[in-house]
């Protein structure tokens, strides 16, 4: 069937909630908004991505797990930006750095479960800024307007500081990316942002997320668990990339530590047979979410390293470049990650969904990653 900026509603939609409103006005006025980035730099990324794999280059992917509006401060964009550039310091030199923010968008959040109990009463789950208050949790279709010109302003922001930092966010909410899909000489661009990700949790065969991805020429990430066959990641990576081009797919493995060393080598095995281009990139932080004893959502740095080195390993097993990684992180004074510093999850427990890696946390990854490829 014909590709078009909305044919993705012909297929399965999951985790999108629904808007119990007309949105047919609205997703006019998103049509018209001003393009957030523009399809040169769009271009740009995908031509740098296309080096990865052959040349001195590595993937820096990371940010916020959601961003929220109150944040899109001055101080605050500035304070993410800088944190970016500090974390990438720790590589040489004479190694190019692509730096992916999860900035600029990532307002929609795919989640597990559709209800939880607060006060004893059933409320709909947090699912971003571009649905919801996080107070008041009525999914209102005004939101992706508003989502539209934060998003722009954090980018007109980060655009000040002369960094070469990309943007990125999940393609969650489709009538939202179908606003921002423009037709740029005879190509379609989803101009709201450098690159989107496919998530764990929608990319399955026949998924309107998939649908929507395959028509646009930016760059996209695929999330990738244990659950996905090898089978269905080929079909879906020649779904989205059948000219097969050189730096569109990248691929985010978040199987977690228990799964890593069990199941990616052969999925690698299997793609890399098939001799489709796509670029293998490290998310260590989605597999390896727990529950603590106080019920608090957590993330252990030593599985974070762990599933990081297992993943480096089997790809220098097969000679398949270690492309990138993919962080949740925040410069912020939190600890919602834990670490060996016997310190108290709940003091500086800040998040919204997912725990994020603190400043500290973070360098330690860097410095191990830069040993890691220097390997
Ligand atoms: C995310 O990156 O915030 C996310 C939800 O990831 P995944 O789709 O891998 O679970
Ligand atoms: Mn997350």
């Amino acid at each position: 069937m014909a590709w078009s900026i909305n044919s993705w509603q012909n297929f399965t939609t999951k985790h999108m909630p629904k808007y119990h409103e007309d949105i047919t006005d609205i997703k006019t006025q998103l049509a018209k908004k001003d393009s957030i980035v523009d399809s040169k730099s769009i271009d740009e990324l995908l031509l740098l991505l296309s080096k990865v794999n052959d040349s001195n280059y590595f993937i820096m992917q990371m940010g916020e797990c959601a961003e929220l509006f109150a944040n899109a401060t001055k101080e605050d964009i500035f304070s993410r930006v800088n944190f970016i550039e500090e974390v990438c310091r720790y590589f040489p030199e004479s190694l190019n750095i692509i730096k992916i923010g999860r900035i600029a968008g990532q307002y929609s959040k795919p989640r597990s479960e559709d209800f939880e109990i607060i006060n004893d009463e059933k409320t709909l789950v947090y699912k971003g800024d571009m649905f919801h208050d996080y107070m008041n949790r009525e999914i209102k279709a005004s939101r992706m307007l508003l989502s539209a010109d934060v998003s722009k302003r954090t980018y007109d922001i980060m655009q000040k500081f002369n960094q070469e930092i990309f943007t990125s966010h999940e393609a969650l909410n489709l009538h939202y990316e179908e606003g921002f899909t423009r037709l740029i000489n005879s190509k379609y661009y989803n101009t709201s942002a450098h690159m989107l990700w496919l998530g764990e949790k929608t990319r399955f065969l026949n998924s309107s997320h998939v649908e929507y991805l395959r028509g646009i020429s930016n760059p996209v990430g695929i999330k990738i668990s244990h659950n996905i066959s090898s089978a269905d990641l080929i079909k879906i990576i020649r779904l989205l990339n059948p000219e097969n081009i050189p730096g569109k797919i990248v691929l985010i493995n978040r199987m977690g530590v228990k799964n890593t060393h069990l199941y990616l080598e052969n999925l690698l095995q299997e793609v890399k047979n098939t001799n489709l281009n796509v670029i293998w990139m490290c998310d260590p932080l989605h597999g390896n979410t727990y529950k603590d004893s106080n019920n608090y959502k957590v993330r252990n740095l030593t599985d974070i390293i762990k599933e990081i080195t297992d993943f480096a390993i089997i790809l220098y097993k097969h000679k398949v470049k270690f492309g990138g990684i993919h962080l949740e992180n925040s410069p912020k004074d939190i600890y919602e990650c834990v670490d060996g510093s016997m310190r108290n999850i709940g003091e500086k427990y800040e998040t919204l969904c997912d725990p994020r890696l603190n400043k500290e946390q973070s360098f330690t990854i860097a410095k191990l990653l830069a040993k890691l490829i220097q390997n």
